[in-house]
């Protein structure tokens, strides 16, 4: 990608998992041992296995130890939860990541909850959404996480900035508007009962878009010069062919956006490289180290 509008997340990706494994280097050469991430998938789902097995690939690349759990659908929630327990008690164990949905006759919020929440470097338990809704340091939802760090890098200081968040949802909406108003920003957070929503996010210097609705942003929604970022992720046809479009009419919105991030290649690939910072977090916080 050339064009200066256009924020590349996957090269952003890889420059943060380059700075992940050197000080997991650092780590290993100070102490002899390194950062570990547990992922638990329970039954068979497809997308699943796909996700669990790039995260286990690219948790070895950065030099962490990958431990995973796969277990079969028929597994029940007790012995899911005494899963959990062991993985709390475990020295080795840094990070603990349930991949979701889990099947159904298991409560997840339950599971999640039971997860220590100073292991929880996917962000979801109620005392990590209580630490960031206060200001307090805690694990920050890694989709959101990402965002944030792309806007940073394209921006600097984000205070006084009026931000749009479309979409409510408690994995990215909320931690987006939280985080961005942690960062000064005026925040608006926009759902399906908003009124003109396209008068709202016209009012927006940084619009984040988090629907899940193909497209549904168009071009003469966003401010000239604002910076877009797309958290969606939607499989449509094209012309017969099955392709990955986001929340934003890319095409449109890169014309009178400041900056965008496209789909694939923006937000996507930060969710994964996230997900390992919060390990490496996790691991300095339990061991008293200095956070970087
Ligand atoms: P979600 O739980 O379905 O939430 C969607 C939100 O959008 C809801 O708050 C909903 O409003 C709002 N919404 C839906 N239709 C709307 C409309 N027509 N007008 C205004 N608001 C509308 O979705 P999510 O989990 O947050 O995910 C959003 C998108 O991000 C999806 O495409 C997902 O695949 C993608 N995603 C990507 C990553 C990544 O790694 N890049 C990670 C997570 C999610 P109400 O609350 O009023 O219903």
């Amino acid at each position: 990608m050339t064009k200066e509008n256009i924020i590349d997340g996957k090269a952003f990706a890889e420059g943060l998992r380059g700075r992940i494994g050197t000080a997991v280097a650092e780590i290993k050469r100070a102490r002899g041992s390194v950062p570990g991430l547990a992922v638990v998938l329970v039954g068979e789902d497809p997308a699943s296995q796909v996700y669990v097995r790039n995260k286990a690939l690219q948790t070895k690349e950065v030099g962490m130890n990958s431990l995973e759990h796969r277990l079969p659908a028929s597994t029940s929630e007790a012995d899911l939860l005494a899963l959990i327990r062991r993985l709390n008690a475990d020295p080795a164990v840094d990070g603990i990541l349930v991949q979701l949905p889990l099947p159904k006759h298991v409560d997840s919020s339950k599971v999640l909850d039971a997860i220590d929440p100073d292991k929880d470097v996917d962000g979801f338990h109620i005392i990590n959404v209580g630490r960031l809704a206060t200001g307090m340091p805690g694990l920050v939802p890694c989709t959101p996480l990402g965002c944030l760090m792309l806007l940073k890098d394209r921006l600097g200081d984000l205070s006084g900035k009026r931000a749009l968040v479309l979409g409510r949802s408690n994995i990215v909406g909320k931690p987006m508007a939280q985080l961005l108003l942690n960062e000064n920003c005026t925040v608006t957070i926009a759902h399906s009962r908003t009124r003109d929503l396209p008068a709202e996010c016209r009012g927006a210097e940084i619009l984040v878009a988090a629907v899940g609705r193909p497209e549904m942003v168009r071009g003469d929604w966003v401010q000239p010069g604002a910076v877009v970022i797309d958290v969606g992720i939607n499989r449509v046809e094209r012309d017969g062919k099955a392709r990955l479009v986001g929340d934003v009419a890319f095409a449109e919105a890169e014309r009178v956006a400041g900056a965008i991030t496209p789909v694939p290649g923006g937000v996507g690939p930060m969710t994964i490289a996230c997900l390992l910072q919060n390990t490496l977090t996790a691991f300095r916080r339990r061991h008293g180290l200095a956070e970087k």
